[in-house]
């Protein structure tokens, strides 16, 4: 059956695309934008950019006062109690940079630092340097063939001496939801600090932070159909509270000697500099146009997208999954093909996925794989996005083996 979007004139780049032949399906990596952001943006430079939190003038007070309203739908987005527990970052990287920094001074020689074997780069290497720097063991935790973290090894591995876990919520390579509610709660019987890269799950579904029970809860504005260049931690009352300062400089200091100084509490006292004042507005625009789509007509949207995906390519021979894919997206080798090349053809046929390591490269070495072919979704993508992409899957089939 034919799966259309009703969202998909919302994204003026679907139909730019189009004009260019192009097909998007990369959007794992970073997604189209609304209109209404473009609009926001727009305004926003076109009627007097001020820097926020500094000058006593007209047009400063209106950008900090819309800055802040956007901290406040932020945290309504994520259901935390308060927008003060909203830290503006440049995105995922640097949030996760900032939090390894921030907590470095509660960890000594010996403590354990878990994350799993699944994770991106920048939920991976922030940490790895972070063990190194402290003289920590960073702990591995093993996945299944599925895809997801496997518990039962979990449960040996996270214990007295694990003193943080870090895990991603949606995986970026195999599209599988981590078991987030047990992993959660078995570093927090061991009193381990919590960090979810949300950076893909945030996007697919509504996310209740409390519910969670993290610690820290980290994503990009860029894939949710925002602007790049802003980045989002929440942090639990507590756990803020532990968090040291990291970068320094502009507004984030409450008085400065030129030997001593001291700093802003949470979220100011971690925004050092001028913050990315348009891409907060602009994000701050996404969330209005997301939370004024219907939730369940956009989840029954993508799921059913997805069904067809993996259907398509489970129906064609020698395609090999990548895990068991719940939703978003799916990566694929063809046995006998390498996958640069295949994304090769797909790309010259207009066709946009990604082909590679998808910045995790010892998972691909776990998995024994040169790289691999990932289509990822969008709300606006629709059934004629994927038969543009069956129809370039098999015409490079035809022509590589
Ligand atoms: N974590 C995951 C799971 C991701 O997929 C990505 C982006 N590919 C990141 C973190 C990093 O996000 P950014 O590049 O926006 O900082």
């Amino acid at each position: 059956m034919f799966q259309a979007s009703p969202w998909r004139t919302d994204f003026p780049a679907i139909a730019a695309l189009a004009r260019q032949q192009q097909t998007y399906l990369d959007n794992a990596a970073t997604t189209q934008k609304p209109q209404a952001l473009i609009d926001a943006l727009g305004h926003y430079y076109s009627h007097g950019a001020a820097n926020v939190h500094r000058a006593q003038h007209l047009p400063g007070a209106l950008a900090t006062q819309a800055f802040e309203a956007c901290r406040e739908k932020v945290a309504g987005w994520l259901n935390a109690p308060s927008p003060n527990q909203i830290l503006f970052s440049h995105g995922a990287t640097s949030a996760l940079n900032l939090l390894a920094y921030g907590l470095e001074p509660l960890f000594q020689a010996g403590d354990q630092l878990a994350i799993s074997a699944l994770e991106h780069h920048a939920n991976l290497l922030p940490w790895q340097q972070l063990a190194k720097r402290r003289g920590l063991e960073l702990v591995v935790l093993p996945i299944t063939a599925a895809g997801v973290v496997d518990l039962d090894q979990a449960r040996e591995l996270i214990g007295p001496r694990t003193r943080l876990l870090a895990v991603s919520q949606l995986s970026n390579v195999f599209g599988t939801e981590q078991p987030l509610p047990a992993l959660l709660a078995l570093a927090r019987a061991q009193g381990a600090l919590t960090v979810v890269d949300g950076a893909q799950g945030v996007v697919h579904g509504r996310h209740d932070v409390q519910a969670l029970g993290c610690d820290f809860y980290v994503f990009s504005g860029h894939k949710l159909y925002g602007p790049e260049g802003v980045g989002v931690i929440y942090g639990r009352g507590e756990a803020l509270g532990q968090l040291s300062h990291w970068q320094f400089g502009g507004e984030m200091v409450h008085q400065a000697s030129y030997h001593s100084a001291n700093f802003h509490p949470a979220p100011l006292g971690f925004e050092a500099g001028t913050p990315p004042i348009g891409a907060v507005l602009g994000l701050g625009a996404t969330l209005d146009y997301l939370g004024g789509l219907a939730a369940d007509a956009v989840a029954a949207h993508e799921s059913a997208l997805h069904a067809q995906l993996l259907r398509g390519l489970r129906d064609r021979e020698g395609v090999v999954l990548l895990g068991e894919p719940q939703r978003a997206l799916a990566s694929f080798n063809v046995q006998g093909v390498h996958p640069a090349d295949l994304a090769h053809l797909l790309s010259e046929q207009g066709v946009a996925v990604r082909a590679g390591h998808h910045c995790a490269m010892p998972l691909m070495n776990h998995l024994g794989q040169p790289g691999a072919i990932r289509v990822s979704l969008a709300l606006y993508n629709d059934s004629s996005d994927l038969q543009r992409l069956f129809e370039a899957l098999d015409g490079a089939l035809a022509l590589l083996r």
